[in-house]
């Protein structure tokens, strides 16, 4: 039997899933948090100073004094072991944008030789992984070959359970020994303190002595697929790329769109629940589960979190989905585009600004104070995608990404903001109003007059912008979904943070001329709205109508990463993230090498499976099915007439002909694989891989798939569309 054919029986006779824990017998408050070192277990065993100063640390970022830290190693160590940890780990974020992580144990011995256990402040505090060999885009050439972790004290520790025992992790930063950071994390907390200080400014203007502290707040909606593993293994371009290179459309897709907010199978269901559970354990406060727009698509999104613990979860949410899905037969494909022809995965990155007193700085309010306070950080929200668009476009490009940027499905590579109808009356009339004109409705007097309420959720809800106002925070959505969430909230916190400065900057100008503080803020907040307001677009994004007017209106449409990539090249890019202490010259040019190699080496790899699979899995198989024909024409017509079979004749040609174009686009793929062109210029070598060689993968592919649709299903050696979307 034809192994795909296997697979589908054997899915089919499938019991339903059988339950493992019933989870409604452990309230969810209890199960909580259950294996992470938090502020609420340390308020327990750590003294009070302690428990204070780091109290002081993750709210208001205050550095934590060196002596702190052994009795706060003691007493982690005491509680990972009490729990059956045997090892910790300092676990991090390298450029490769997985998670990585080594581990030792709390195991030494005494003078006697007997075996003790020990974890000092100092192991706490910082690692020295043997890291050569992670990606640094030039750092390590020249300066130190190695780097130490350092532990984040804002994001908890936790227990990392195995199927043999337990582990601590502690979540680092990971730098060289010269202070350049190697990883996603160290610049996550730059702009987080970029933006602090900023927004601080801002709201000290406004006249508030009692916020503290300003962070971001994230909460990533991150969508996939799961696809029985069975067929995951018969694919080798799911196993090695992520995403399927070869596959003919299915019958169906996603046009009858049954599968979106559908009821739950309840295969799938139990390994969401699954999924909660753990999620839960490790305190990732996981609120919505549902079926997406593809047919075999999910989403799972968390309650908002401060942006450095969002970050963290995200990666090890990922993590358990990729776990948990294995335990059930899945494989969770995180991929931006697993499948062509139906919708790719995103993450929505819904962020906004809060002050230590939980005051989200986005929230319109009510009343013309909060309003106006409301109107500057919107305005400069505004003003940093104006200026800024194309360096937060840059974030988030990948090969992987572009496959979805612009699709019929995701938010085009031109980053507009959607703003809203009652929005944009409001930042209309404000404009209106620095020009001396009148507008119906009247002019906005900020910090008087009190704005008209801002809905939450317009009825006619944009789901085509890439960054959209949702009632109290923007929603990102050019995420893709397998990426960390690190640098896109990274650039996100930069740019806020610079427009902030700006609109501080500018305030306190306008009063030192003279003006009052409402004056002042009207003129400064009517102008940068007057200024930023090209960017604003409630329309249809998915338009050709659209991309027209962006290109009139001077937006940049970076289609793809190598375009996207070199804004970090450009002279102002370096200036903004320079300015506010994100990333050095160096290291911005270490990034935008990681990118075009990881670029590169993606297509390397792809292009490589292409011409593999095509070669010794597909060609087998239709020369196989070719021959079954061959021998039938010449059986019947021997049997028959010299020219009977017509039927059979035609179908030969027809195969013979996409055999030989698939044999001739192995040739021109590996032609232009063989062509290697950058001569060491990296950019020059992703741009030969991007015009040459993607391409001509996708010619090899869609000989490949015509051939799919007329060769015997019995003889088709890959999982079919129709198969692994829909047979769970
Ligand atoms: P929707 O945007 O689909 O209406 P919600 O508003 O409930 O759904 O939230 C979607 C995501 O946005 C959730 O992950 C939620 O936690 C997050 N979110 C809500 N408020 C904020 C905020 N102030 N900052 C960051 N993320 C937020
Ligand atoms: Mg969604």
């Amino acid at each position: 039997m034809n192994a795909r054919h296997e697979v589908v029986r054997k899915i089919s006779e499938l019991a339903p899933p059988a339950p493992a824990e019933d989870y409604s017998k452990r309230p969810l408050t209890e199960l909580y948090g259950e294996n992470v070192f938090g502020m609420a277990v340390m308020r327990g065993v750590l003294p009070k100073k302690t428990y204070q100063a780091l109290v002081r640390t993750v709210e208001q970022g205050e550095a934590l004094d060196a002596s702190h830290a052994d009795t706060i190693a003691t007493a982690m160590k005491d509680w990972a072991i009490s729990r059956g940890a045997t090892h910790y780990t300092h676990w991090f974020q390298p450029m490769t944008g997985l998670t990585a992580e080594k581990h030792d144990t709390f195991l030494n011995y005494n003078e006697e030789g007997r075996a003790i256990t020990e974890f000092s402040g100092k192991m706490l505090i910082k690692g020295e992984p043997d890291a050569s060999s992670f990606p640094s885009g030039g750092i390590r050439a020249t300066f130190e070959a190695r780097g130490y972790t350092a532990w984040d004290p804002t994001s908890p520790a936790f227990l990392m359970e195995g199927v043999r025992g337990k582990t601590l992790v502690i979540p680092t930063a990971f730098c060289s020994w010269t202070g350049e950071a190697l990883d996603k994390k160290t610049p996550l907390l730059r702009s987080l303190e970029a933006l602090n200080k900023q927004a601080l400014r801002v709201l000290r203007i406004l006249g508030n002595t009692h916020a503290k502290r300003v962070t971001s707040t994230v909460g990533p909606e991150q969508e996939y697929f799961l696809v029985d593993r069975r067929f995951y293994w018969l694919r080798p371009d799911l196993i090695n790329a992520g995403r399927t290179l070869f596959g003919a459309r299915p019958p169906k897709g996603q046009e009858m769109e049954d599968h979106y907010f559908g009821s739950i199978r309840p295969r799938v269901l139990a390994f969401m629940m699954d999924l909660e559970h753990e999620a839960y354990r490790l305190g990732i406060p996981i609120k919505t589960r549902h079926n997406e727009v593809s047919p075999a698509q999910f989403e799972v999104a968390p309650i908002f979190e401060r942006g450095n613990v969002a970050a963290d979860h995200n990666m090890l949410l990922m993590e358990l989905m990729r776990g948990t899905a294995q335990k059930h037969g899945f494989e969770c494909l995180l991929h931006e585009k697993p499948f062509a022809g139906v919708n790719g995965s995103g993450k929505h990155n819904n962020w906004s600004m809060m002050d230590d007193q939980g005051n989200n700085l986005l929230e319109p309010g009510q009343t013309p104070e909060e309003n106006a306070q409301f109107l500057v950080f919107m305005s400069a929200v505004v003003r940093s995608i104006h200026k800024w668009g194309h360096v937060l476009r840059a974030s988030i490009a990948s090969a992987a990404n572009d496959h979805r940027l612009g699709a019929n499905e995701a938010p085009p590579a031109i980053i507009s903001v959607y703003l809203g109808e009652r929005l944009t009356e409001v930042v209309q009339s404000l404009v209106a109003g620095t020009k001396g004109q009148k507008k119906a409705g009247g002019v906005i007097d900020i910090g008087v007059s009190a704005l008209p309420p801002i809905p939450k959720d317009e009825s006619d809800r944009n789901r085509t912008s890439p960054f959209a106002f949702t009632g109290n925070k923007f929603e990102f959505r050019a995420v893709g979904a397998s990426m960390s969430i690190a640098r896109p909230n990274t650039y996100l916190n930069t740019i806020a943070a610079d427009s902030l400065d700006f609109m501080a900057t500018e305030i306190e100008k306008a009063m030192k001329s003279g003006k009052d503080l409402h004056a002042a803020v009207q003129k400064v907040v009517s102008e940068t709205l007057g200024d930023s307001q090209r960017i604003i677009f409630n329309g249809d994004n998915y338009t050709k109508e659209w991309h027209a007017e962006a290109e009139k209106r001077g937006i940049p449409n970076l289609r793809h990463t190598v375009d996207a990539v070199e804004v970090l090249a450009q002279p102002e890019t370096k200036e903004l993230f320079r300015r506010h202490g994100v990333y050095s010259e160096q290291e911005l040019a270490s990034r935008r090498t990681i990118f075009l190699e990881t670029y590169v080496k993606t297509l390397h790899i792809e292009s490589s499976i292409t011409a593999n699979m095509a070669q010794t899995i597909l060609l087998p198989a239709v020369f196989g099915y070719q021959r079954g024909l061959a021998l039938t024409l010449r059986d019947v017509r021997s049997t028959l007439a010299p020219n009977a079979a017509g039927a059979t004749a035609k179908l030969l040609q027809q195969v013979t002909e996409l055999a030989d174009r698939l044999q001739g686009s192995i040739a021109k793929l590996e032609a232009a694989r063989a062509e290697v062109e950058g001569n060491g210029d990296v950019a020059a070598h992703a741009r030969h891989y991007r015009e040459k060689v993607l391409p001509a993968m996708e010619a090899v592919r869609e000989a490949a798939d015509a051939l799919e649709l007329l060769v015997d299903d019995e003889w088709w050696p890959l999982p079919k569309y129709r198969e692994m979307l829909f047979v769970y």
